[in-house]
């Protein structure tokens, strides 16, 4: 293959980062079309200077004269805004758009790269929750366009490598069970930010890590596996490892279950987004065998984790529900973060959305963008 030209959208990010971790890894495989972010001007204008994208893009407009002033590579064009977002997505040259922006402001984004031919790696896992009947055409039972980053879709796609998907039984989505799961449940409902932001096992943002806490996370897996491989959600299953070695698995017709294991490292499922179907090196940790080693699992319980159950209730309710889940969900983490409600409040606005928000409109991309907007400001005052 000729090397990719690739476009990183939210390139400042945990993701975007790493990513740019493998772009110089394997410099004879990229060239670097452009990268965005969405306000972190100091750390973009670092990138543009030292891997010379052609184009860098900021989303907030205010902060485009302060990227202007801090790069000193000046044959990088600078631009900003969202539309202007669009058009580079849209632009021939791109083969490769990596999606990792935060939430459902992602979604757009990969509507757009799809339907202009380009391959997207999605680390934004919210563009297949609420959009996901509407990216199903591009999919295909193939995986060559819409490529996960997501630990746990990379897991099972490199278990499907090889096999035919009306072989698969189940497919088992592993949960670290995040910072509370030794917790007793009456002390979680008064879990501090600090305490939740503390996870045990993967370094992300803070949204991420917050839907780790409450394992909404998980929920959105399940449902992002749901689209991105064509099974029903009462065939993918949850299971607690609290060790995050195993990263997903698939159960077989034959009774054969195959994982995926690796030490906890996210620049191995971006590289392969980026390899797919090819597999490259990687310097990183190996497992160690010298010692013992446990891998334990246990079931998820649903007590102590409400927005799991209510993530899985919103795929049997209507199709807006996982959208109005989402938006809910943005919102009443955003707001715990600012300590403006307290950590169980976060499930019961995310409930009263679900009951609250109707929409009947035929699903369009528009539509999901009002539902989104309505319920944004039905959580902001709950
Ligand atoms: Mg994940």
């Amino acid at each position: 293959m000729n090397t990719q030209q690739l476009l990183i959208l939210g390139s400042t990010g945990s993701i975007g980062t790493q990513t740019l971790d493998i772009v110089r890894a394997h410099p004879e495989k990229f060239e670097l079309y452009g990268l965005t972010a969405k306000s972190n001007w100091k750390i973009l204008a670092d990138q543009i200077n030292e891997l010379r994208p052609a184009y860098g893009l900021i989303c907030d407009e205010e902060h485009f004269q302060d990227l202007r002033d801090a790069v000193t590579h000046k044959q990088t064009v600078l631009l900003s805004g969202e539309e202007a977002m669009d058009s580079l997505i849209c632009e021939d040259q791109v083969d490769t758009v990596v999606n990792s922006l935060v939430g459902f402001s992602g979604f757009r984004p990969t509507v757009t790269a799809l339907s202009s031919g380009k391959k997207v790696a999605l680390a934004n896992k919210e563009s297949l929750v609420v959009g996901g009947a509407l990216l199903a055409p591009y999919l295909n039972g193939n995986y060559d366009r819409l490529i996960p980053i997501d630990s746990e879709h990379s897991a099972i796609l490199q278990c499907l490598t090889g096999e035919t998907i009306n072989t698969v039984d189940k497919l088992i989505i592993t949960a670290s069970g995040g910072p509370f799961l030794k917790w007793p449940l009456d002390k979680i409902a008064s879990a501090t930010v600090n305490d939740a932001l503390n996870h045990p096992n993967w370094d992300m943002g803070s949204k991420i890590s917050i839907d780790s806490a409450t394992m909404m996370n998980k929920g959105l897996e399940i449902i992002e596996a749901h689209w991105l491989f064509g099974i029903s959600v009462d065939r993918i299953e949850a299971v607690i490892h609290p060790q995050s070695v195993i990263h997903s698995m698939v159960l077989f017709n034959d009774g054969s279950i195959k994982s995926q294991m690796g030490l906890p490292d996210m620049r191995l499922p971006i590289q392969y987004a980026l390899s797919y179907p090819d597999r490259w090196p990687l310097e990183s940790r190996q497992m160690n065998w010298e010692s013992p080693r446990e891998l334990t699992f246990e079931p998820v319980d649903l007590r102590k984790f409400p927005c799991f159950e209510l993530a899985l209730q919103s795929t049997r309710m209507d199709a807006y529900s996982p959208a109005i889940l989402n938006a809910s969900n943005e919102i009443a983490v955003e707001r715990f973060l600012n300590r403006e409600i307290s950590y169980i409040q976060i499930s019961e606005i995310v409930a009263k959305s679900l009951s609250h928000i109707n929409n009947s409109d035929t699903l369009s991309v528009s539509s999901l963008e009002d539902v989104d907007r309505e319920t944004r400001a039905f959580a902001r005052v709950i």
